[in-house]
């Protein structure tokens, strides 16, 4: 046993010393970078391996969130998603959350509770400030134009209508008009606790 753990360390000390050890990388995504996307995008895309609408749509209900509770992100934010995101690409829009407010799973400050209505709340744990933001029907309607594909053949998958599998260029498309579009069209923010200095109800534009 001791043996075992002697070779064990000899192994381990040559992975750290040796010049030919494997190259450590990071996953390539399914994202061609547009010459007009915003560099967040990218990191997102990074991140979640594509570019797809309900991770980008949690991705501007995070800043949108975040800004409203005036939180740096990362340590100083709790936000509690409330929605129907049970498998993707509804679920998606949890790696959109992380990404633009920092707060995570690993950090346990990013929680899901399953509900139909997509709500997200969100707490500056340093100011006390608490706010909801919820999704307006414009927004709504521009996910809920994802068209699965048509599954064909033995190669039928759970998340045709995700990943690389999907149509890729639709999904590119509407992901692409949600970065872009104005946050009154695509959030409703509501706060529910002040924090200093105290902000009054914003958006609320759903047409
Ligand atoms: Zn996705």
């Amino acid at each position: 046993m001791k043996r075992c753990a002697f070779t064990a360390m000899l192994c381990l000390t040559a992975a750290f010393t040796h010049a030919g050890e494997p190259v450590n990388q990071l996953p390539k995504p399914e994202y061609s970078p547009d010459a007009a996307d915003p560099a967040w995008l990218s990191y997102a895309a990074q991140f979640h391996g594509h570019l797809g609408p309900w991770a980008t749509a949690g991705l501007r209900v995070g800043m949108a969130g975040r800004r409203a509770v005036e939180a740096k992100g990362y340590f100083d934010v709790k936000v509690v998603a409330g929605g129907p995101f049970i498998k993707p690409p509804r679920s998606c829009f949890l790696d959109g959350l992380q990404v633009s407010t920092g707060a995570t799973l690993g950090k346990r400050n990013l929680k899901w509770v399953n509900g139909d209505e997509i709500v997200v709340r969100f707490e500056n744990t340093k100011s006390g400030a608490v706010a909801e933001v919820r999704l307006t029907d414009r927004l709504l309607n521009a996910l809920a134009s994802i068209k699965p594909k048509p599954k064909t053949g033995g190669a039928a998958r759970g998340d045709r209508d995700h990943g690389p599998d999907a149509e890729h260029v639709s999904l590119e498309d509407i992901a692409r008009k949600i970065a872009n579009a104005r946050e009154a069209d695509l959030v409703r923010i509501t706060a529910i606790e002040d924090g200093p200095p105290a902000k009054a109800e914003q958006g609320g534009s759903d047409n």
